[in-house]
């Protein structure tokens, strides 16, 4: 779908049935900005942590092969990854697991036909999945996801005069997309220690992310297995909004383009955890992108490669400072690590 479809159909539908809501607006959006182009790289919209460097994914594979082999090595396990982008990170982290003596099937979930297509040069026998449902039961699942759940639609509650309410997408007079009110009470959907908030007060939660991080804990909890999700957002509990658009490395209107920048909601961490845990996985920690990729010596991993390729030595650097200083990503993102039940902790944490 082109620019102008998307929000020419989004017109035509508030017109004609009224406002759709923040969650609408959000999911069909990002369905039609993954749907159809790699939007990864200095070419694209935006640079994620497995574009910046290997380090990144061959971390993430060394750390999964870590407590992999603490939990006894067991056969037939998979590495499934969520939203892998252009397969970069699951290249780079099998080809770690590799050499750590751990190879599991790789199984992708992935959207967008023009990224599967990408997937399966990075990771020749990759098979594909939609959604969780059809990944394979009964085998320990090593999973990770790095920016996709900041995709998934947020839906948005705002405080008015009336009490609370959805918060909606509508046409102003000149057909501008403007944030509105739904008309239907939506009190009963708010926290008790929340109801009392002043006129304004937004509240966002993200049903999507929760469905998915459940789904991943049942699985943990009755397969074996751990997960990690990197994403950026908040380790407490806070309010208003943070949709935002990114297109062409610059924030843009989430209102501007439809369809043809990506929308994300930084992730509530907090509750995730309280949602993983109610599914039966041990919640290992939250902590922050920098401290944890540290932690795992990242540091040392620089130099290592620094010491045989000294001409990459200044770029190795900088792709190690991107992912871990607080000024860049080290201290936004956050890495949150989940295993079963009877899996060790994880290293990191
Ligand atoms: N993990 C990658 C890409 C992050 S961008 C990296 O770090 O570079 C988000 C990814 O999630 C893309 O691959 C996108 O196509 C996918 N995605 C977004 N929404 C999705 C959905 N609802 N179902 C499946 N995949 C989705």
């Amino acid at each position: 779908m082109t620019e102008r479809s998307l929000a020419e159909s989004f017109r035509r539908l508030i017109a004609s049935d009224g406002p759709i809501s923040v969650a609408q607006f959000m999911g069909e959006s990002n369905a039609c900005y993954y749907a159809s182009r790699d939007p990864f790289g200095t070419a694209g919209d935006f640079v994620t942590a497995p574009e910046i460097s290997q380090m990144f994914g061959e971390l993430i594979g060394l750390w999964l092969a870590d407590i992999w082999i603490r939990a006894g090595s067991p056969a037939r396990s998979i590495y499934v990854e969520l939203g892998p982008g252009r397969g970069t990170l699951a290249r780079d982290a099998l080809r770690a697991m590799k050499r750590a003596g751990l190879e599991p099937e790789p199984h992708l979930v992935e959207g967008s036909p023009e990224l599967r297509r990408l997937q399966g040069e990075a990771v020749p026998g990759a098979q594909f999945h939609a959604d969780l449902s059809t990944v394979p039961e009964g085998r320990p699942i090593l999973l990770v996801a790095n920016e996709f759940l900041d995709a998934l639609a947020v839906r948005q509650l705002v405080m008015t005069e009336q009490g609370w309410r959805e918060r909606m997408v509508a046409l102003d007079a000149e057909e501008r997309f403007v944030f509105g009110a739904g008309a239907q009470p939506m009190d009963a959907a708010v926290p008790e220690g929340r109801r009392g908030a002043e006129v304004g007060t937004i509240l966002e939660t993200s049903p999507g992310a929760a469905a998915v991080v459940s789904e991943a804990a049942r699985r943990l909890a009755a397969q074996g297995g751990a997960a990690l999700f990197i994403d950026y957002g908040h380790s407490q509990p806070r309010i208003g909004s943070t949709l935002q658009a990114v297109r062409a490395h610059k924030k843009v209107d989430p209102f501007a383009a439809p369809g043809e920048a990506d929308l994300t909601a930084h992730v509530d961490f907090p509750s995730l955890s309280e949602v993983a845990q109610a599914r039966g996985a041990r919640w290992l920690g939250t902590v922050p992108q920098g401290t944890w990729l540290r932690a795992l010596g990242i540091d040392a991993r620089t130099e290592a490669l620094a010491a045989a390729a000294p001409h990459h030595r200044e770029a190795l650097n900088a792709g190690r400072d991107r992912l871990v200083e607080p000024a860049e990503m080290g201290e936004l993102f956050k890495v949150m690590g989940l295993a079963a039940p009877n899996w060790p902790d994880g290293a990191g944490f």
